[in-house]
This record gives structure tokens, sequence and C-alpha cells, in this order.
């Protein structure tokens, strides 16, 4: 054979052998994808759960699960495992063919250690098909852990879960865009999800929910294996009404209760559902129903992880997150618009930023109320001033100048009724200090 043939066959053979493979399985993720998309077309909502709940399973779940606890391990925040952690999230996150965003974030996370630590929350976006759906939806877990663990249920679990939802979720197309993001500094002080949560406030992004899984891979019984606790803000009933009715609907059959209904006024939280609830959002936390002996001990390992539980609580949110992102809110929802939390504020102009969410307000401010109508007409907008009814507002635009003589603390609550008396609540706290008269 000829020299140059020669060469030439073997630049086909080497060609064929290096990128063959490559092209044929990347062909093959394409199809797959196509034939998703195509299903989703002339898939029913019903059989679009069914194929999902399917979807999440053991052998997805304990993929994920094994690499970040077996192969990583401890992520406390600042090490190279916290790292390593984030490098995996966004790795799989960018295979799933979604925009995948760090977003950095420094703060003193240890009050005997005065330098700043700068650790990334990882973001995942899938974009909804339908622009007058413009409220997203957010799915979120931290991937750090507490020193001395590998934390396979706290909150390797919720990370799992987030993940295995993004994996299964992402296959099809809905009207509502959805975010599935996991948080570094939890541990120390939820400080991943607080610069998250700012972010997020100050660009206003419209959020219908937030769900917050964090511990949910435990069951020791039979009985606590068919459980499901919530935490929850006010204005979620319609929300946790859904994920009842699907629990029932698709043979899951899970007892789902209400924990404890987050206070926004508590100076503290327990997990990253609180900056959410302190910056005005609906919250829906899931937990597992028993309390967890390990909790942040060396024991909390791979071999303590219920698989079969965490595979079904995972189900319960994606499951919830796929109905809620096509369907219309039939609720009515309210949030205040102006002022804005976080901020000083001299004569209805923000001066600067500042770490609380609690504002500093100079001088009288226009409290502006947001609302959007559910399936009936607005009826009226209350104004509140601690418990006091200040102002009801029957038209648009919905507002009320606060000029009441004050120095102090005080809580601003709006309340949006509906024709059919569908309420829905936003509110505020600020510390206003006004001396003019009126
Ligand atoms: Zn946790």
């Amino acid at each position: 054979m000829h020299k140059t043939t020669l060469k030439i066959i073997c630049f086909f053979v080497i060609t064929l052998l290096v990128f063959g493979p490559i092209v044929t399985s990347k062909t093959i993720a394409k199809e797959h994808q196509q034939i998703d998309y195509k299903n989703n077309d002339v898939l029913t909502t019903d059989e679009k759960i069914q194929e999902i709940l399917q979807k999440i399973n053991e052998t997805l779940v304990r993929n994920f699960m094994e690499y970040l606890i077996l192969e990583i391990g401890f992520r406390y925040t600042g090490t190279d495992g916290c790292q390593k952690a984030a490098q995996y999230i966004s790795d799989q996150f960018e295979n799933m063919g979604m925009q995948v965003r760090y977003q950095n974030w420094s703060a003193k996370i240890n009050k005997s250690n005065p330098n700043f630590i700068t650790s990334q929350n990882v973001e995942a976006t899938q974009q909804g098909s339908n622009p007058n759906y413009d409220d997203m939806i957010i799915f979120n877990a931290h991937y750090d852990t507490a020193t001395d663990t590998v934390g396979a249920n706290d909150d390797g679990s919720g990370t799992v879960a987030v993940l295995a939802a993004a994996y299964v979720l992402s296959q099809y197309s809905f009207k509502r865009t959805m975010k599935f993001v996991t948080f570094s500094g939890e541990e120390q002080g939820l400080f991943g999800s607080d610069a998250y949560v700012r972010e997020l406030y100050d660009q206003q992004t419209p959020v219908l929910v937030e769900f917050n899984a964090d511990g949910i891979g435990r069951a020791s019984t039979a009985e606590s294996g068919r459980k499901i606790r919530l935490s929850v803000t006010e204005d979620t009933g319609w929300i946790t009404d859904i994920m009842q009715n699907m629990t029932k609907e698709y043979g899951l059959n899970f007892n789902i209760t209400t924990f404890w209904k987050v206070n926004r006024d508590l100076p503290f939280g327990f997990s990253d559902y609180f900056p959410f609830a302190r910056f005005g959002y609906e919250s829906i936390s899931v937990w597992e129903s028993d309390g967890d002996p390990n909790y942040h001990s060396p024991q909390d390992n791979i071999s303590n992880i219920n698989l079969s539980y965490l595979v079904n609580t995972t189900r319960h949110i994606a499951a919830t997150m796929a109905i809620l992102a096509d369907t219309e809110v039939e609720v009515p929802q309210v949030y205040i618009a102006n002022p804005r939390a976080g901020k000083i504020i001299h004569n209805d102009t923000i001066i600067k930023n500042i770490k609380y969410v609690t504002s500093l307000i100079i001088d009288e401010t226009n409290i502006y109320a947001e609302v959007k109508q559910g399936l009936y007409p607005i009826d009226r907008v209350e104004f509140y001033y601690g418990n006091k009814l200040l102002f009801t507002d029957t038209e648009k635009p919905y507002e009320y100048m606060l000029n009441e003589r004050s120095i102090g603390l005080h809580k601003i609550k709006v309340i949006a009724y509906d024709s059919k008396g569908n309420s829905a609540t936003d509110q505020m706290k600020i510390v206003f200090f006004n001396i003019k008269t009126k």
C-alpha cells in the first residue's frame, strides 16, 4: 500500500476510534432529549407527572449520593471538599443542558477568625416557555457540611434531591422558569442563601415559591417512612394542597403535615428558607418526620440514609414543582414594592444598602403594594401599621403615604382580598424616623 494511502487510512481509523464514541454518545444524548421534548408537546400533565415519578428512582439518587458522600465527603465551607462539591454540582447541571452560574459570596463566617471567607452558591436555570408565567419556582438545599461529618443527611439528602429533580425536570418544558440552587455557608449562619436572596430581592425577581430541603433522607420506621413534615409561610396553602392531592392521586399516599408556620419576625432561622421568609417570599421547607439522632455527628453517613424514603421525598417536591410550573394561580398575590427592605431611605429615595433586612426610613414614605389577581378581581387592599388598620384602598394603584409621627421600630403589613374573600399578605419591618407634622 502506498505510504500516503496508508497515512490516510490510519488517519481515518484513528479519527473514528477517538471521535467515533464521542459522536455516537452525543447523538444518543441529543436524540434522547429530542424524544423527550417531542413527547412533551403531546403529553398531558398527568402523563408528565407519571413519567417524572418513575424517572426519580433509586439508581439516579444513589449515583448522586455516592459521589457526593463517598468520593467527596466532608464539605465544610472554605475547605477543598466544599470547592470540589461545587464543581461536581456545577458539572452535573451542565450535563443536564442547563444554564449554570456560580454566585460568589464572602463573609466572616467565624467569630474567632477575623478573615473573610469566600465561597460560592451554584445555580442552574431552566427557562420557562411562557413569558406570561413570569414568577419562578426555586428549589434549594445546602451542599456544605458541619465540622466532623460527611453530612449524608444534612444536607447531602437535600443536595441530591435538587440534583435528581433537576435531572428529571430538565427533560421537559414548563411554562414557568425553575431554579435549582445549592448554597454553601449554611452551617455557619445561612451566608450563601442570604447573599442569594439579597440579589434576588434587589433585582425584583418575581418568585412564586421557594422549596427548601434540609434533612429529607432519614426514616427509621415503616410509619415514619410514609410521612413528610412541612414548615410554611402564610400564603402557601394552595400549594401544599397541590402536594396533598398529588400524593393521593399518584398512589404515593404519604401523610403530609404542617410542622410549623414560619415566623418572619424571628431574629434567626433553622435553614436556608429563612432569608427568603425575611425578605417576604413564600417558602415551603420539606423535612423528614423523624428527628435525626446523627445530626452533626460522624454517624451522619450514607449507611444511615433510607434511600427509598429519599426517593419519595424528592418525588413529592419535583412533582409538585412540575404541576405548579404549568398552573395558573387562582389566589391573589401581593408584595410591598416600596419601600425596599435592607436599605437606608430618606424622602422615599434609597441612600444605601445595609446588612440588616429592616430598613431605616427617614421622613414619610409611600407604601406601594403590587397585587396580582387570581381567578377573581381584587376587592380591596388593607394597609396596617403594627396591628392598626390605617387605610383601605379599592383601586389601583394600591398605595398609602405613611406619614405617622414616629421614632422606632414598626411593622408594615398589607393584605389583599379578592371578591371571594381569598387573601394574601406581605409585611416588612422598618425603623421609622419621622418627626415632621402632617
Ligand atoms: Zn442543614
